[in-house]
């Protein structure tokens, strides 16, 4: 091995700067790009595409025309801009949102989530299954996915065949490129290559995410993350998952299990984590870190604890109420809180930081005295700290993030092959 590093380096030696392959994650072909800015802008014209890419309107005009021809956009008349609708009606370009459609949805500790969205990112019909606690075998999780899309689908009158595609986020260690999911609170089974028996259950074609990596991406496709280029996403929920947007798009690591934020260690031989090791940070945070503290704070101890949401709730009652020991526990786990997001702070100097998941309602978490905290750990500069944004969405937003999963996968294979008559490409 050594002796193939020196070879390799030796290659290098014949000239320098990094070697970025001609099409790279960061140069993507022109009709990706121009597909991509079609889709981001909504309704736009030719000559503003070309402005916008920097390109010669001649290249803009070649590259619609084959997105064109391939059923993946179409010229539709736009609205004036000067509102008053005199002159030669203007010419636009806009996604064929009734080309396709995908699913997406959310699988959690709690309940399962979909939604059903078109070729351009609306929403056409979501779903929601409750479920009973504790983790899934394989089987189970493959028969509840065929469920719940059945389910989604009918309500969006549609087949399972009508689907292009399907994104599923759960949470966990999930490598999304290879399709493995690691190690899941959801599953009792490890390193199950959920995407490739999810797909062969279904016949459509699935991919598989983190779903904290999917939160992030539905910040990027549809809320406060579309105009930003960096910022990173914290999910508080039954674990503690973090999802980093760099340059516009996600960052998964080297082999797609960066950014487990909830695992990193705030503690050393601290308390126990549900991946077995101690001192992980959402040991501290999580809900099953207060549900431990409660259950003994608040006398569980010597009867049956009721579920953990029962439990956090009361727990936040008695803090809201004045209990010194209730609160307390909010308070600890708002500092580990603030360790956790000061080190995201220092190691990847944030544009923003979204806080999101259910438990964002429990404002103990994010008080006054928690951004104090951070902004004691966070390096001092003199300049503001970046804007810490709540956005207690829930899972729908979750199952969104999923579908825009899907499509992004999907334009890839499209874009990829844009002579490919769509109807081909959909039956694959
Ligand atoms: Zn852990």
């Amino acid at each position: 091995m050594p002796q193939m590093r020196k070879d390799a380096g030796a290659d290098a030696a014949q000239g320098c700067g990094p070697l970025i392959p001609p099409l790279s994650d960061s140069l993507r072909p022109l009709r990706q790009q121009v597909f991509e800015r079609v889709r981001a802008a909504c309704l736009v014209a030719r000559v503003q595409l070309a402005r916008d890419l920097g390109v010669s309107p001649a290249s803009v005009t070649s590259a619609t025309s084959e997105l064109i021809e391939a059923g993946l956009i179409e010229e539709v008349i736009a609205p004036r801009e000067d509102g008053q609708g005199r002159g030669r009606p203007a010419q636009a370009l806009g996604v064929r949102a009734g080309a396709y459609r995908v699913a997406g949805m959310k699988l959690s500790d709690r309940e399962h989530t979909a939604v059903i969205v078109d070729f351009a990112g609306n929403l056409l019909a979501d779903h929601v299954i409750p479920r009973p606690p504790g983790a899934m075998s394989m089987p189970e999780m493959l028969d509840t996915i065929e469920r719940l899309l059945d389910c989604v689908c009918a309500k969006a009158g549609m087949a399972r065949g009508d689907l292009a595609g399907v994104g599923i986020g759960v949470p966990g260690f999930v490598d999304s490129d290879e399709g493995v999911v690691f190690w899941s609170s959801t599953l009792t089974e490890r390193a199950q290559p959920l995407a490739a028996a999810a797909q062969d259950r279904l016949q459509v074609p699935v991919s598989i995410d983190n779903d904290a990596n999917l939160v992030a991406l539905a910040e990027l496709w549809f809320g406060s993350g579309r105009g930003l280029s960096d910022f990173a996403v914290v999910t508080i929920e039954h674990g503690v998952g973090m999802g980093l947007v760099v340059n516009h798009r996600i960052y998964r690591g080297a082999r797609g299990l960066g950014m487990e934020l909830g695992h990193t260690k705030v503690q050393l031989d601290g308390a126990l984590c549900r991946c077995g090791q101690r001192g992980c940070l959402e040991a501290y945070v999580a809900d099953y870190a207060l549900a431990r503290e409660a259950s003994t704070a608040l006398n569980f101890g010597h009867r049956e604890a009721p579920p953990i949401g029962i439990l956090l709730e009361s727990l936040y009652d008695h803090a809201k109420a004045g209990n010194a020991a209730a609160r307390s526990i909010f308070r600890r786990a708002g500092r580990y809180l603030a360790v956790g997001l000061s080190n995201v702070i220092n190691l990847f100097d944030p544009a923003l930081i979204i806080l999101s998941g259910e438990r964002m309602r429990y404002d103990y978490l994010y008080a006054a005295e928690t951004l104090a905290e951070i902004e004691s750990l966070a390096i001092s500069t003199g300049r503001p700290l970046p804007p810490i944004e709540i956005h207690a969405w829930g899972d729908l937003l979750w199952a969104h993030g999923a579908a825009a999963l899907a499509l992004s996968r999907l334009t890839e294979r499209l874009v990829a092959s844009p002579r490919e008559p769509a109807r081909e490409v959909a039956a694959q």
